[in-house]
Order: structure tokens, then sequence, then C-alpha cells
């Protein structure tokens, strides 16, 4: 090199270029700590693939090219796989298993190098001591939350259905703004769940509107995913409008076989916020099942409205337990049970692990109900008076998830957790959400481009979340970088098998360490806790 510094600025200023693209080896040792060699690489843009070499130091990427022949403390031939950024996860309820499974292995395993929480307003308040025992952890991937919406409400007024008082609203913005300043991405909402579900939007946008001012994000479990989604879709984006800040519909999906097909119309409605200037976004996952606790999914929000308690209190009145039975019979018939008792499948209940994978038509006939809708409905009353149980519900159509997933301003994210591996039968989302989008979605059925596909797990959420640093392969990002068989890579877990690590991955590298080698996981703990944009400012 025939650099000659001139002054001391240019000097610093050469010294700090020639750190980001690793010209100048260090005075001992090899200049690389990490070097990957002969890989095809989908940089996380969107762009077609190339060949080249990439080069780590300490936890960041620190030079690509076609050929690095500068010597490395270790040298990975990648001939023949992809290397990508590592995969980010919008939407998970990673705390549902993280302090049991701090490697987060079924994520992991799929090359998800980043987990976000705090979703559907559902988070810790305050986050501050969630987030202390997170930084406590030896964690093998980088975790972030989101400050939820419900849960605040639920602490400030609890779960009754009635608008909040001037000096509640007061106390909601201030815990919104707290929880941005430990260090939130942006405010989640559930709006179809209790108490989400007792909001007026106009309290939705105020709440929105302290996350906006802090640079966070609004992102939203919607009020109605079936018969009213056209009308949620448009709720989401008037609360971007109204409060000012960038908004996400996630895990999008059209619920109900009445309702396939509206995703042309919801995909339109965001277009056109998008024309007129509204940052509106999506997320979703790539299966036609969903899943949460029976009572959300099945019962009227009427029926859950002020706890457990009160829920077991109207089952045993007559008549308003006839009522909520008719609003089972219809969510079995038109919206979350997909037609079909069978479409009810039970993932676990801590009462009777048994349970496990019996659909509701099972449940009827184990309990000697009728073998009808009616006795499903008979079996799901007995399921909330036993105890509650999650279930995974089939009644999402194939062409609105390919539409959804195909839409540009679509990122993917699980909605997963952290199962313990063999335990009750938990969505496969978890374990195979990000390499099914790769395998059946990319590589099979060519619904996506691969490096369309890749992009959506990696530079999109990373813009979304203002993580600036990561989903992309460039010097001076942070090396989060997963390596795939592009041949081999695929979900293995199934509805009916779902404890079924990724397959085809076959290194995945966090903050420059490597956690999965050869399929497996490491000793490496080098995951780190993400802040949002209020808590990095400070
Ligand atoms: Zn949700």
């Amino acid at each position: 090199m025939n650099r000659r510094p001139f002054s001391a600025a240019a000097a610093g200023l050469l010294a700090g270029l020639a750190a980001v693209f690793g010209g100048t080896p260090s005075a001992q040792g090899p200049p690389y700590d990490l070097l990957l060699r002969g890989g095809r690489i989908v940089d996380g843009t969107g762009s077609p693939w190339f060949r080249g070499d990439l080069a780590v130091r300490g936890d960041t990427i620190v030079r690509i090219a076609p050929e690095i022949g500068d010597p490395a403390t270790r040298v990975i031939d990648v001939s023949g796989l992809t290397i990508a950024p590592g995969f980010i996860d919008i939407h998970t309820h990673a705390r549902r298993g993280i302090f049991e499974v701090p490697t987060a292995d079924n994520y992991a395993r799929q090359g998800v190098t980043t987990l976000m929480e705090g979703p559907d307003g559902s988070s810790p308040v305050p986050l501050a001591p969630f987030l202390a025992k997170l930084e406590g952890l030896k964690r093998s991937v980088n975790i972030g939350t989101f400050i939820g919406q419900g849960s605040i409400r639920s602490e400030v007024i609890g779960s009754v259905n009635r608008p909040s008082t001037a000096a509640e609203l007061d106390k909601m913005r201030a815990l919104v703004e707290a929880g941005m300043a430990d260090g939130a991405f942006g405010l989640s909402s559930g709006l179809f769940y209790v108490p989400g579900t007792f909001t007026p939007t106009s309290e939705v946008v105020e709440l929105a509107k302290v996350a906006g001012r802090l640079g966070g994000i609004y992102i939203s479990h919607m009020r109605n995913e079936a018969a009213g989604v056209v009308d949620s879709v448009k709720e989401t984006i008037a609360i971007g409008e109204l409060g000012g800040l960038p908004t996400q519909v996630t895990h999008h999906k059209i619920i109900g076989k009445p309702y396939w097909g509206r995703s042309v119309e919801t995909l339109r409605l965001m277009d056109e916020a998008r024309a007129r200037g509204v940052d509106a976004t999506l997320d979703a996952y790539p299966y036609t099942a969903s899943s949460t606790s029976i009572s959300s999914a099945l019962l009227p929000a009427s029926a859950l409205e002020g706890g457990r308690a009160q829920t077991l209190a109207r089952l045993k009145e007559p008549s308003s337990r006839a009522a909520i039975k008719k609003e089972i019979v219809r969510a079995i018939e038109e919206e979350r049970g997909g037609g079909d008792p069978k479409n009810v499948v039970l993932a676990s209940c801590g009462w009777d692990a048994s349970l496990a994978g019996k659909n509701l038509s099972d449940v009827a006939r184990l309990r000697s109900f009728a073998a009808s809708v009616d006795g499903a409905a008979d079996a799901t009353l007995w399921i909330v008076e036993q105890g509650e149980c999650q279930g995974i519900f089939h009644a999402i159509g194939e062409e609105d998830l390919e539409r959804i997933l195909r839409h540009p301003s679509t990122m993917i994210g699980s909605d997963g957790e952290v199962p313990i591996f063999g335990r009750a039968n938990p969505h496969p989302r978890s374990y195979g959400t990000f390499v099914r989008v790769l395998g059946v979605y990319a590589r099979d059925r060519k619904v996506l481009a691969l490096e369309e596909a890749v992009r959506k797990m990696t530079a999109f959420p990373a813009q979304r979340l203002g993580l600036l640093d990561r989903g992309l392969l460039r010097p001076g990002m942070k090396a989060d970088i997963v390596v795939f068989d592009p041949a081999r890579v695929r979900d293995a877990a199934t509805f009916e098998r779902p404890h079924q690590y990724a397959e085809g991955v076959v290194r995945v590298i966090a903050n420059g360490h490597v956690i999965v080698e050869n399929g497996a996981m490491t000793a490496a703990r080098p995951g780190v806790v993400l802040y949002g944009p209020a808590r990095r400012a400070r």
C-alpha cells in the first residue's frame, strides 16, 4: 500500500477506512479472525447473488471481495453454499422459553440471529427488569423488545370494556414513554385480545404518538383477521397516519373460509396507503394454520372480560352459557375453526399433557359429547373450564398466504416461541418458519426469488427496526451470518411432529462467533440485548 498520510486528521480517516475495509494487518497475528471462502453471497439487498470471500474481525464484517488472500485465524471453505445475513425475526414470543433454553436452538438452527419480543400488545411492564434479566442470560442470539399496549392497559385499567379517563390515558402515555426509554423498539398492540379489544382506536393513536415521537414503530395484531379484516387493516393504517409513525400489520392472514380472497383488498389498501405517504408494512409466517389460546380464539371477548373468575361465573349461568356457546359454534364454522372441529388441534394443556395433539372432535368423543359442531362447542367449554389450552387452528387459505408473502411490503416473522425440545405439540412455525420460506416458497414453489426471500428476513426487518448495523453483508456491519445449502435447506417440523430442527443450515455466526456448526449448537454465547431508538439516543 502506498498511502502517505498528509495530516493527522487524514491519517485518522485512513486508519478508520483501513479498519473498515480490512486493508491493514494488525501488528500481531493474522488480520482476520474468520474468513468464509468461496460462497454465493446473498447480501440482503435483494440483488442477485455473487461469488466472493467474506472476512470478519471481532464482531464485525471487515471485507468482502472476489478473493481474499490474507491469512485468517480460521478459514472456512463454503464453496457450493449460500451466505446471507443472519435472519431477523420481528415477531416472537421468545419469553416463552428463552429463560429455560437461552440458546434458542429452534431459532438459531434456522439461521435466526435476532429475535424481537413483546408482540401482540403483550410485554412485561415495566421493561427494565425484563431487559436486565435478559442481559444476565448467556444467549446465542440477539434479542430486543416492543412495549405492549394491552399489558399497559391491563396495568392501568384492568381487563374491562370501557374507554380510559384522561388521568388513565396520561398514566398509559407515561408507561409507553418509560418503555421506550428502557429500550423498546416501538409499541405493539393485540386489539384482538382482551384487554386490547376494549381499546378505542383514538386511545391507541394517543399512545402510538408517544412511541412515534421517540423514534418507535407501531406493530399490531389487528382487531379482526376474519370478517372484519378489511376494516382492521384500515384501522392499522389510520393509527400510523394519525399517530405519525411507521405502522405494521403483523402476521397478516385471512382467517375463515368465507373471507378467503380478501387479501387482494387488504394489500391494495396497503399499497394505497404507501402511495399517499403512510409508511405501512406487513409481516407473515408461511403456514395455513395459526396458534393462540383456545379461549381467545373461540370465545367472544365479552365472555372473557374481567378475567377467568368472571368467565367461569358466566359459564355457570345457563342463558349466558348458551349465548357463549352459540358464538363458539359460529367461530368453529366461519372463523378460526376452519369449518370443521378437526381443524382445531390442541398444542398444549397445562393441566393434562395427554391432550396435546388431539383435535376438538377427539375431545368431544373422549367426553361423550355429540359428534357435531355443537359437541365440539361443548368440548371447547369443557376445556376452558378445566383451565385453558394453546390451540392450532387450520383456517387460512394457501392463495392468500402466497399473495401476502409475495407482496414487496411483507417481511417474515415467525410468531413462534422457544419450545422445550420434545414437550407438548407446538405450532411448527417455531422450528421452521425461515427455512420453510427458503425451501418451500423460494426453491420448490418459486413464489419468491431466493434473494427476495432473504431480503424479507434481513435488510427489510433491520430497516424497520432501525438496526442500521445488521441485516446486510457489508464491511462495517455486525457479523451476523448464516451459511446454508440452497439445495438442502428445508423445514422438518410438521404439525404432527413439530419438534424437528431445520435442515440444510450448515453454519450460523452471531456477532462474529460461530453458534451453529455443521448443524449443531456450539458453546459460544455471543448474543447481545438490542435497544431501541430512545435508549440508543441517550
Ligand atoms: Zn399475534
